[in-house]
């Protein structure tokens, strides 16, 4: 765990390419969950830590499921700020990317494979950021933890949870930075970088029917499936009652502050998010729509259906799992409320797994004014503006230590590339700009090590 100290300062490639050398090799290695397979990559980044000095820690829950951890000594006035970090990635299907999800080729200035951003990236920046602190014995208030966990994207189990419930003393910090923001974003031509500081809650339902079995020659509109699947469809048709949030109320108030005159008195709308539905019907991008509308609402998706075996057997017993989300401010029970207002009470339901939102309070603080001062140095036009996500991450856990989250990943996409982050987070042809990471690594390094130099009691 400990920096080594009697190791010669290692003459290191510079930040970028550190980062974009370990990115290419990490993308290389298979790390699918399910199942997972994190022991190599694990080990890799392992390996670049102890050319540098370090003593990192593997820590390996089940089989092959391994996290490394690692820290970087301060001086001890401060507490920890942790890189939080995953080495898991979705699956890919070949068939429908450019160039293969695991071959970490290098093509139209990109680099290439599943995990380029989500978030293989990060693993190689923070990685890069310590082994660049190790080498040049940078002077620090704070310890800075690194964190590369297996399972983040299967529900964190033999990754931060087990690392927060078993070795909370190895992860223990202040702030965190992780996933997911310092992407940038062009709304109507104005660059943004979204930090997250909000994170929906989460609600994993069984949905059962259970009905009279029968012979598939004689149909019944009353079977289990047939319940089942008008209480699926009720679902994707439903709009869920919208919730004022404070993030997404600043979020759309930074964001109409940058935009033309002539658009203002449309953007004051916004201002309300009781008609926001209504307004977003006119936009006429769908993935932008949809967004949007993940975070003005619990939703709930219908992703798994199952019932039957046999054609000519109407079965008895028909199964729909439902992925439900909760917004800030929201509980599990007003959820389950509006849940039952839509799909009707023929259904039995039974929570598989339910998580708490996570909010980042208060969200200003001395690490999101590092990183705004930070950004306006590299794009003094450019406008962070904190966001709330509509999916998970590691925050999940790591908050439970008491860190304050800021989802700070950061990369450089230019207007006009033809990449919209968004699409890359598990679609197809996952790609990071070559310039945006090495400009993410120098940046992360920067926020790093300007943060951590601060002493919170002598410089205010
Ligand atoms: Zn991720």
């Amino acid at each position: 765990m400990a920096r080594a100290t009697d190791t010669q300062p290692v003459k290191l490639p510079t930040l970028g390419l550190d980062a974009q050398e370990m990115c290419q090799a990490l993308l290389r290695i298979d790390t699918t969950n399910p199942p997972g397979n994190e022991r190599p990559a694990a080990e890799y980044v392992a390996g670049r830590l102890r050319e540098v000095g370090y003593q990192p820690t593997i820590l390996e829950p089940a089989p092959q499921r391994a996290n490394v951890v690692c820290r970087y000594r301060g001086s001890g006035e401060a507490e920890p700020l942790l890189l939080a970090t995953h080495l898991d990635v979705v699956e890919a299907h070949e068939q429908f990317w450019n160039y293969p999800p695991f071959s970490g080729i290098i093509a139209e200035d990109c680099l290439w494979g599943r995990g380029a951003i989500d978030m293989k990236n990060m693993v190689a920046m923070s990685a890069a950021v310590m082994r660049r602190l190790a080498s040049e014995r940078v002077e620090l208030c704070r310890d800075v933890i690194f964190a590369a966990v297996a399972d983040e994207e299967a529900g964190c189990d033999h990754g931060s949870r087990y690392l927060v419930e078993e070795h909370p003393e190895l992860v223990r910090a202040e702030y965190a930075l992780g996933e997911a923001g310092g992407f940038s974003l062009h709304l109507a031509g104005s660059p943004f970088y979204p930090i997250q500081v909000a994170e929906k809650g989460i609600c994993w339902i069984r949905a059962t029917v259970r009905g009279e079995p029968g012979h598939g020659s004689i149909p019944r509109s009353d079977s289990a499936l047939v319940t089942l699947a008008r209480a699926a469809a009720k679902l994707g048709r439903a709009q869920f009652p919208v919730h004022e949030t404070r993030q997404v109320k600043d979020f759309l108030h930074q964001v109409a502050a940058r935009q033309p005159a002539f658009a203002q008195p449309l953007l004051r709308v916004l201002s309300h998010p009781m008609l926001l539905p209504r307004m977003l019907k006119l936009l006429p991008d769908q993935a932008v729509r949809r967004s949007f509308s993940a975070i003005l609402s619990n939703t709930a998706s219908p992703t798994v259906f199952r019932a039957g075996s046999k054609i000519n057997v109407i079965p008895e017993l028909a199964e729909l799992h439902i992925d439900g989300r909760i917004l800030p401010g929201q509980s599990e029970e007003s959820f389950l409320a509006e849940l039952r207002h839509i799909i009707g009470s023929d259904l039995d339901i039974e929570v598989m797994k339910s998580l708490p939102p996570v909010v980042t309070e208060p969200i200003e603080s001395p690490l999101l004014d590092t990183i705004r001062r930070q950004i306006a140095q590299r794009e003094p036009q450019a406008t962070v503006v904190p966001h709330l996500i509509p999916g998970f991450t590691d925050a999940k856990y790591f908050t439970k230590l008491g860190a304050r989250w800021y989802g700070f990943s950061p990369v450089k996409i230019e207007l006009g590339s033809g990449i919209r982050f968004t699409d890359m987070f598990h679609g197809h042809n996952e790609r990071i700009p070559i310039a945006g990471l090495h400009w993410g690594a120098e940046l992360l390094y920067d926020v790093v090590t300007e943060f951590c130099a601060q002493n919170p009691d002598r410089d205010g």
